[in-house]
């Protein structure tokens, strides 16, 4: 891939992990602000919910940015856009529409095959 293409994607994968830790962040400061301002236990019970709910997008806000930092290691590694399974280069339309992949469309259709016949 030409030298500005991947310029572009790794200014896009950065963007994307900035805005996540910010949202990251902000998850963390109304988590601890709430805690003190429920001493109510119905309240408290809401808050539970509400805080398990907030750590399952977490989870998957921590995934994904560890997508996108594997995203930027294969950037500086010079294998980004390379699919991991067969060594073909991956369509800039599907890495635009998901930067963070590693496989090319046929290589994830058949795992995503695999994963349904399973
Ligand atoms: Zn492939």
């Amino acid at each position: 891939m030409e030298a500005e293409k991947i310029e572009y994607f790794r200014n896009v994968l950065i963007d994307e992990m900035k805005s996540l830790l910010g949202e990251a962040d902000k998850t963390v400061t109304e988590m601890t602000s709430d805690a003190a301002n429920f001493p109510d236990p119905t309240d408290r019970a809401t808050q539970e919910s509400d805080r398990n709910f907030e750590l399952r997008i977490r989870d998957r806000e921590r995934k994904l940015i560890n997508k996108i930092k594997d995203a930027l290691e294969r950037i500086d590694a010079g294998e980004f856009g390379i699919c991991e399974e067969c060594g073909e280069e991956i369509s800039e339309a599907r890495l635009k529409a998901r930067p963070v992949t590693t496989l090319c469309i046929n290589c994830k259709m058949e795992e995503e095959e695999k994963e349904r016949r399973q």
